[in-house]
This record gives structure tokens, C-alpha cells and sequence, in this order.
């Protein structure tokens, strides 16, 4: 394909504009260069390879932890008629997608790394012509991540072997350590480390010791208009907490891996319809979900780390209208999410579980910003103090500060 870069973002994606750093991102990668982006997820990560693939020259190699993952992108680059093909256990075809590839028929391949690491897979790429290739999801490879995966650990050797060949590593969540820890593994330069804004302005963070959490929630509900999602820390507290919300005006229905998958189906379908509902929910629920007018996630318990925080509190007002987000907290999460870290966590990755756990811990314990500890936390430097969170609206007083943090470091 031919054109500059604005041309095919409007051709082919429809788009009027680049998003934050997506014009970097892409300028980079049509000059050759190995990079590394740290973009939230909904910011537009796809754009960042699918489109330098159309206008370099060869297939673009997409690597991919999930399958179902590969066959979303499948079908959104099918509608915007870019040729693309997953080569995974659960694709046919195996032959065909081969031979499209040889001639040079694909703009995009997406498989997962086990398979991208194999010699067959190695001899049938070695003389095929590569835009680029893209490791989506690219903490993964971070025993230091949340996500490790030793697959990803043997990308290198056929990243090496067609070192001319622009590398992009992509992933939404990414502290300090499991950066750096990506560019040594994936052999990115430094300077190729671009980060997007992880600040969501319109969301007011609000942290309160849970005391009586389905009174703390009513009170909620009686002040928040708008549909919402409560995140509960066990299925059975999913169920307990719908059950004690729902009213005839604002129905509350549970989500869990727990419920039959019909009744999942229906309550999400639900959800993702009204104006008003409530989903009182496990973690299992989100990932996927498009539902841009959630007013406001409340947390009934500790998430288990400071990213999962911002994943899950970043639910709520992607139409960047106002927005809330609420966590109700005990100390005794904090020992319990410890505990499980010690328990059941492999060894060589208890220090990073540890480390973001702690920085929710100083988010939850802070009498300062919560915003600048959630953005600091992604490698920014925001102003002292956002304005909208409750410290800043409300400034503690030292003895109740105080007397949390006592509280957190006694568990
Ligand atoms: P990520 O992988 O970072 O979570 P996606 O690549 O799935 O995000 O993109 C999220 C959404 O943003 C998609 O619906 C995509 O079409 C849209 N999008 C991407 N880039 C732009 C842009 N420049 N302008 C408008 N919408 C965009
Ligand atoms: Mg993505």
C-alpha cells in the first residue's frame, strides 16, 4: 500500500486523527526502529502495528497469548479489509493460510508464541519478507509482570534471527521494573520506550475503611446516578451484595464464573444495556465489556494490585463524562492478599506482587493525591495534587491519616 500514514489511518480505519502517542508509535516503526508502548487498554494499541504493516513492505507478525484474542483482531481487520490469518490449533485451513502467506497474501499473521518459537514455524517465516513484528501483551514476558509466560522468554532467538526487522512490544500494564525488564528480554533500546497518558481525569477516586459495606454501598447507590459496577472479592459476596442493592427501580444483578453461563450471558447483556442497573461482580467480569456510560465502580475489598485498580476502576466513564470510583477497605485484606502472595504465589515472582500490592497500599494509606500515586505508579509525573480525588477535595486531617496508616502497617 502506498500513502503516508494520515492517508491509510483515514482510508482504511476511518479515523480523522491519531490518538496520543499512536502517531509516535507508528512513525517509529516505519523507520525501522525497535520500540516498546505503554498504552492503556481502549487506546488504541491495534492501530500501532496494523497500520505500519500496510505500508511496509511484507507481513506483519502478531504475537498473540490467546486465541481468542488473535480471532477478535481477525475480525476487525477482516471489516476494515485487511488481509489477516491466525495460525493456532483452533484454525483450518492451515495449508491455505501457508500459502497465502508465501505469496506474499497477508498483511497480517497473528500466532501464539509457543508456536512462533517452533522450528517448522521458523523455517516457514525464514524467507518470507517482514514488515514488522508486534509482541502484544509484552509484559508476559517479565517474570517480574503479572502475566509471565515462558514462551515469551524464547521470542528473542527469532526476533534475533531477523533482527532487521522492527520489533514493537506492546502492553497496557507495565511498572519500572517489568519495563525494563521487556527491553532487555525483547533487545528494544532505551530510547525506545514510549509511554501513553494513563490519566483519567474524569474519574474521582474515593478510598473509605469499609465498615458495614452493603450500608456504605446504599449510601452509595441513594447518591450516584448512572449504571455501576461493584466489584465483590468472592462469588458468594457477588450474590449477597445483588441481592441486598436490588430495588424494583434499580435492579443489582451478580456476575461470576460460579453462574450458569446462560444467566451470565443474560445479566451481562443486561447490564451493558441499561441506564441505571447495577452489577455486583467478580473479577471475571469486564475484560471485553464495552459499555462506555458506567458511572461508577465501587470496590467492596482490596483488588489484588495496583493495576488491577486502575483496570478495573478504569471501567467507568470511558464516555469521559464524570465518573466515580469507590473502594471500601480493611486491613485485613491487606493481610489476606499478603498471605496469598506468600502462600501461593511462585517464589521468583513474590517480590512483584508484593511491590504492587504495596502501591496500593500507599494509594489507600496516602493523605495526599490518589491520582499522583496511581499515575506515578505508570512511570508520569503529574502535578501534586489532580483536584478530583477525595483528598484533594477534602484534605485529611493528620490524626485520621495517621491513624490509617497505623492501621495498614498493623496487619
Ligand atoms: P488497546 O489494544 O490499546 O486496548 P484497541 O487497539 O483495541 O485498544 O483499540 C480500542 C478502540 O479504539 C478500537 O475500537 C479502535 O478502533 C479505536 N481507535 C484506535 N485508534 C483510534 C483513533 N486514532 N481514533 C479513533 N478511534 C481509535
Ligand atoms: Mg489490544
Amino acid at each position: 500500500m502506498t500513502g503516508s500514514s494520515h492517508e491509510v489511518l483515514k482510508s482504511v480505519f476511518g479515523f480523522h486523527d491519531f490518538r496520543g502517542v499512536q502517531e509516535q508509535v507508528v512513525d517509529r516503526v516505519l523507520a525501522g526502529r525497535h520500540s516498546l508502548a505503554v498504552m492503556p487498554t481502549g487506546a488504541g494499541k491495534s492501530l500501532c502495528y496494523q497500520l505500519p504493516a500496510l505500508l511496509r513492505q511484507g507481513t506483519g507478525l502478531v504475537i498473540s497469548p490467546l486465541i481468542a484474542l488473535m480471532h477478535d483482531q481477525i475480525r476487525s481487520a477482516d471489516a476494515l479489509g485487511i488481509r489477516a490469518a491466525s495460525l493456532t490449533s483452533a484454525d483450518g485451513g492451515r495449508a491455505e493460510t501457508e500459502n497465502r502467506l508465501r505469496a506474499g497474501g497477508l498483511d497480517l499473521l497473528y500466532v501464539a508464541p509457543e508456536r512462533a518459537t517452533t522450528g517448522a514455524f521458523r523455517r516457514l517465516i525464514a524467507e518470507i519478507p517482514l514488515a514488522l513484528i508486534a509482541i502484544d501483551e509484552a509484559h508476559c514476558v517479565s517474570e517480574w509482570g503479572h502475566d509471565f509466560r515462558p514462551d515469551y522468554r524464547q521470542l528473542r532467538s527469532i526476533l534475533d534471527e531477523r533482527s532487521d526487522v522492527p520489533r514493537l512490544a506492546l502492553t497496557a500494564t507495565a511498572d519500572a521494573r517489568t519495563r525494563s525488564d521487556i527491553l532487555a528480554q525483547l533487545g528494544i533500546p532505551d530510547d525506545g520506550l514510549i509511554v501513553a497518558g494513563f490519566d483519567r481525569p474524569n474519574i474521582r477516586y474515593h478510598v473509605e475503611p469499609r465498615n458495614g459495606v452493603a450500608a456504605q454501598l446504599k449510601a452509595l447507590l441513594a447518591s450516584q446516578e448512572g449504571a455501576g459496577i461493584v466489584y465483590a472479592p468472592s462469588r458468594d459476596k457477588a450474590e449477597r451484595i445483588a441481592e441486598s442493592l436490588s430495588t424494583a427501580r434499580r435492579p443489582a444483578l451478580p456476575y461470576h464464573a460460579g453462574l450458569d453461563p446462560s444467566v451470565r450471558a443474560g445479566n451481562q447483556a443486561a447490564f451493558v444495556q441499561s441506564e441505571n442497573m447495577v452489577i455486583a461482580a467478580t473479577v471475571a467480569f469486564g475484560m471485553g465489556i464495552d459499555k462506555p456510560d458506567v458511572r461508577f465502580v465501587a470496590h467492596a475489598g482490596v483488588p489484588k494490585s495496583i493495576e488491577a485498580y486502575y483496570q478495573e476502576t478504569g471501567r467507568a466513564g470511558r464516555d469521559g463524562e464524570p465518573a466515580e470510583a469507590w473502594l471500601f477497605w480493611s486491613a485485613s485484606d491487606f493481610a489476606t492478599a499478603r498471605k496469598r502472595i506468600e502462600t501461593e504465589v511462585e517464589p521468583e515472582r513474590r517480590q512483584g506482587e508484593r511491590e504492587r500490592l504495596n502501591a496500593l497500599a500507599a494509594l489507600v494509606e496516602t493523605p495526599n493525591c490518589r491520582r499522583v500515586i496511581l499515575l506515578r505508579h505508570f512511570g508520569e509525573s503529574p502535578p501534586e495534587r489532580c483536584g478530583n480525588c477525595d483528598n484533594c477535595l477534602n484534605p485529611p486531617t493528620t490524626v485520621d491519616a495517621t491513624e490509617a496508616a497505623r492501621k495498614l502497617l498493623s496487619a
